[in-house]
């Protein structure tokens, strides 16, 4: 078994995040793990990363996704000579644009709002959630990778599902190196956000983010993980402690949930505005995302209940 070296190539993005990272490896087919943004200037960087390991998009076989992320799916459909794309099957819907999931997609988070006591004066925030997509790439998977299945081409990874900041996250162990290509799993820089989608399937229970990104990290602190590849900010060792921080810091948040809800019954929303009180406006996606979240777990940990009164869901102290 060969193993593969791994080319970080950085480009540019116009999100708050700033650079992201696209993988080059070379094995048995030369594959870029995930394909940036699309904008011009990630184009140039990208050409320019490719040609210093003596490469041109020509040369490109095949893409393999972290998760579809419009960050990390911009080139999809600019490499000519491509054979293959390969991700989560969660990635197809967004990379097909499928009309009828990003209706589904509108109305989940309509509801969501509605129900979690989100004022009208929010509600065009709903308007915005396509707009990342026009720095997406188009395309099809091939095939899908889903947990225990070996990268085509790169039988040396091992491919490990990590959902929480995507239901379609997957990262790339590679054991006998102890390197992990991560996405946005593990940085080492920023938390990565744990966020909402709609159930995969129409009317099922939505997923629960923040206890699958728990979940998917406990389960990379048991891998023997050296280098640690991520979507964003600096390539890392120590993998473990970062998992230790992340779990510790998302359990004091929930903490500061709690203390609020010791208050009284409370909104998603009303939470939300006490816990992030300056980001709200500004990051309302987010941080709603990160609000839920901290309910499910602690609703999870039996220490919150939830009631409905005229279709509003509120929160409370669990009594004893
Ligand atoms: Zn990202």
């Amino acid at each position: 078994m060969s193993k593969a070296i791994i080319h970080q190539i950085t480009v540019p993005t116009p999100f708050a995040v700033g650079d992201a990272h696209l993988y080059l490896i070379k094995g048995d087919a030369l594959t870029l793990i995930d394909a940036g943004t699309k904008t011009k200037q990630a184009w140039e960087a990208l050409l320019a990363g490719l040609k210093k390991h003596g490469y041109y998009p020509d040369d490109i076989e095949q893409l393999i996704l972290t998760h579809h992320h419009p960050d990390h799916i911009g080139f999809t459909d600019e490499f000519p000579r491509l054979k293959a794309i390969y991700g989560h099957p969660l990635n197809d819907v967004w990379l097909k644009r499928e009309e009828a999931y990003f209706q589904r997609y509108e109305q989940f988070f309509y509801d969501l709002y509605k129900e979690s006591g989100v004022p009208e004066s929010y509600q065009a925030f709903l308007k915005t959630l396509r707009a990342p997509l026009r720095f997406a790439g188009k395309g099809e998977l091939s095939d899908s990778l889903l947990e225990g299945d070996r990268l085509p081409g790169h039988e040396e990874y091992r491919v490990i599902e990590t959902p929480g900041h995507a239901q379609s996250h997957l990262s790339f162990y590679q054991e006998e190196t102890g390197a992990f290509v991560g996405g946005d799993h593990l940085l080492s820089h920023i938390s990565s956000n744990p966020l909402l989608e709609p159930p995969v399937e129409q009317g099922r229970e939505r997923p629960k983010p923040m206890l699958q990104y728990r979940k998917a990290l406990l389960r990379c602190k048991e891998l023997d993980i050296h280098t640690v590849y991520p979507g964003h900010g600096p390539i890392f060792s120590d993998a473990a402690v970062l998992i230790d921080k992340r779990l510790e810091k998302q359990e004091l948040r929930a903490e500061r949930v709690k203390d609020i809800l010791q208050e009284g019954t409370k909104t998603a929303f009303q939470v939300c505005e006490q816990l992030f009180p300056n980001q709200i406006e500004r990051e309302f996606g987010l941080t709603m995302s990160e609000t839920i979240g901290q309910l499910d777990y602690l609703e999870d940990c039996h220490k919150i209940e939830r009631i409905k009164e005229n279709d509003i869901l509120k929160f409370q102290i669990k009594s004893e």
